[in-house]
C-alpha cells in the first residue's frame, strides 16, 4: 500500500540528501554558477528553484531510486555481473544518466544542455562525489545531483524568458 504523501516523501528526499553529504545549498550554489551570467541573480532564488523541483513526483522517485542503488550497491546485494559494474561506475554504464534524464526531461532542451555540460565540468558538490568514488559508491546520485541543479537552472531560465523574451539567446550555454 502506498502510504506516504508528497510533502512527506519531499521531506524523505531531503533527508536521504542530506545523508549522501548533499544539502539543498550546495545544489543551489551550482544553480547559481550556472545561471549568474545571464542576469542579476541571489542564492535565494537558486534555491527556491531546487526546491520546487525536489517537489515534483517525478523528481522524488527518481531520486530516491538512485540512492537506493547506491546504498544497495554498497552494501554488495546486487547481482553479479551488475554489483561490480555499478560499483566501479564502469565507464561505459549509463543508466545512471538515463534516471538523471527523467528529471531534466521534465524542464525541456534547456535542462537537458546543462545537464550535459554538468556531467562534462563537473562543479561543486558534484565533483566532490565524484572524488568520493573508490571509498563510496556514489554512481548514481552525483548524476542525480547534476540533473536536478540543470533542471532547476532550467526552470529559473523559463521564468527568466516569460519576463523578457528577447533574453532567450543567452540561456543556452
Ligand atoms: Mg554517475
Amino acid at each position: 500500500m502506498y502510504n506516504y504523501n508528497m510533502e512527506e516523501l519531499y521531506e524523505m528526499t531531503v533527508e536521504a540528501l542530506r545523508k549522501n553529504g548533499v544539502e539543498i545549498r550546495d545544489i543551489a550554489e551550482i544553480v547559481y554558477d550556472l545561471q549568474k551570467v545571464y542576469g542579476e541573480l541571489t542564492m535565494e532564488v537558486c534555491e527556491e528553484n531546487v526546491r520546487a523541483v525536489l517537489k515534483k513526483r517525478e523528481t522524488v522517485h527518481a531520486i530516491l531510486t538512485a540512492i537506493g542503488i547506491d546504498e544497495m550497491v554498497e552494501k554488495g546485494l546486487f547481482p553479479e555481473p551488475i554489483q561490480s559494474i555499478i560499483k566501479e561506475d564502469e565507464g561505459l554504464y549509463g543508466i545512471d544518466e538515463i534516471l538523471g534524464l527523467s528529471i531534466v526531461n521534465i524542464y525541456g532542451s534547456i535542462g537537458l544542455t546543462n545537464f550535459g555540460y554538468l556531467d562534462k565540468q563537473k562543479m561543486g558538490i558534484i565533483d566532490r562525489l565524484d572524488k568520493m568514488k573508490g571509498k563510496k559508491v556514489t554512481t548514481f546520485i552525483d548524476d542525480i545531483v547534476a540533473a536536478i541543479a540543470a533542471a532547476a537552472a532550467s526552470r529559473y531560465a523559463h521564468q527568466n524568458v516569460a519576463k523578457d523574451p528577447a533574453s532567450v539567446e543567452g540561456l543556452v550555454r
